[in-house]
């Protein structure tokens, strides 16, 4: 994926604007059938169904129908791959999608004529009912595009990111396996005992941010003044979230160049972020710190990392099964839920071993794959596993 600045002018900001919100509204209205059949209709509608509907709504509304039928199918392609991948619970839950946040459209039918250099720092893309519109070519546009996705940032910035499946990162040939834990201590702790952390905000850029947090409590409703404080927020938060995506990208294209083999724990992102709050019944334990926790996963962008490596190594990436990884001792295969001295350190109750604990589950992540049993000594009686996996029945309600 690269991203470029988009530039448009006033009257095409008013039109991929326009775009944008037919395609938050026909997202929205498929969230919409999704929850309605949650709660006991027969079923709800397919891609194929949604589909027909929209070409009803279309011929009723003439607003949508001024709107670009390839914007609107695609919108409700993204929700069906959404509904996949939540399924396959890679990710979490798709949800409402409110004016102004993470607006975006995207275009597939895209041909290499769709995108042409105008000078030395421009370059144009066509927008189907927009026109041609103008990035900073700030690098050269790849010859394999498949798709792009426009986008508007809460900073009222727009990107236009080009996808193309990225080039498959030739393996070592070493023979080589490493195990990748999704850390609690760190953002990634791999088996070879490196610790990986993704980059968050700078100090004096948090400073700046929790002094604008306090402005935006004290400003008034609908005042300009908040309305500034909102932009210069959603900057900062931009420049994270852009630091992250570079992050990943470097880290993914990294260990697929290293290791013949990525071993990734197959956790389930979606069921440990929402376990924490727990239900009436069976509150959730540590909520506040397992909060904190959650909120680390998510800034980490797990999800994407896997996807990007399983991009990057075709085959090469294999997803192992977390339970007791975090409490099997690596040296002696010893399980103990209460090896676990704490979030950082990794003690065996029965040899003394002592090692970062997200690197120890890193190495058993790597026996794994590599084919040694962890937990060799289970059988009756083990104790149930802490704090990694929770118990989905307990904690998937609220
Ligand atoms: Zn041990």
């Amino acid at each position: 994926m690269s991203r470029f600045r988009l530039q448009p002018t006033r009257a095409q900001e008013a039109a991929l604007l326009e775009h944008c919100g037919h395609a938050r509204y026909v997202w929205n209205l498929a969230v919409e059938q999704h929850a309605h059949w949650q709660r006991g209709r027969k079923s709800a509608p397919g891609f194929a169904e949604q589909c027909r509907q929209l070409t009803e709504a279309r011929a009723e509304f003439a607003w949508l129908r001024g709107g670009s039928i390839i914007v609107q199918q695609q919108a409700l392609k993204d929700f069906a791959q959404a509904m996949a991948n939540f399924f396959g619970t890679t990710h979490r839950k798709p949800t409402w999608r409110k004016r102004g946040r993470g607006e975006g459209f995207r275009i597939v039918a895209f041909k290499p004529g769709d995108v042409r250099r105008v000078s030395r720092n421009v370059g144009e893309v066509r927008i189907p009912k927009v026109g041609w519109v103008r990035f900073r070519w700030s690098r050269p546009v790849g010859d394999d595009v498949r798709s792009y996705r426009v986008t508007r940032d809460r900073a009222g910035r727009w990107h236009v990111a080009f996808a193309s499946l990225p080039e498959p990162v030739p393996a070592p040939g070493s023979g080589e396996v490493v195990g990748v834990d999704r850390g609690v201590a760190v953002s990634a702790a791999l088996s070879t005992g490196e610790l990986l952390n993704a980059p968050t905000l700078r100090g004096a850029e948090k400073t700046r941010l929790l002094r604008l947090q306090r402005k935006l409590a004290r400003a008034k409703r609908e005042s300009n003044r908040r309305g500034m404080v909102k932009a210069a927020i959603a900057k900062l938060k931009a420049r994270e979230a852009d630091r992250r995506k570079d992050w990943v990208e470097k880290t993914s294209t990294g260990l697929a160049r290293r290791f013949d083999v990525i071993a990734v724990e197959d956790l389930k992102i979606g069921n440990m972020t929402r376990s924490a709050k727990g239900t009436v019944e069976a509150p959730g334990r540590n909520v506040r710190q397992k909060a904190g926790l959650n909120r680390g996963i998510l800034a980490a962008g797990w999800g994407r990392l896997v996807e990007r490596l399983e991009q990057k190594a075709p085959g090469r990436v294999q997803k192992i099964d977390p339970r007791y990884t975090s409490q099997t001792c690596n040296a002696c295969k010893h399980l103990a839920g209460e090896s676990r001295e704490s979030q950082a350190l990794f003690l065996c109750v029965a040899c003394g071993h002592r090692a970062h604990a997200d690197v120890n589950a890193a190495k058993n992540v790597r026996d794994t794959a590599a084919g040694h049993a962890v937990a060799a000594r289970g059988g009756f009686g083990l104790p149930e596993p802490v704090n990694r996996e929770p118990q989905r029945d307990l904690l998937l309600v609220g």
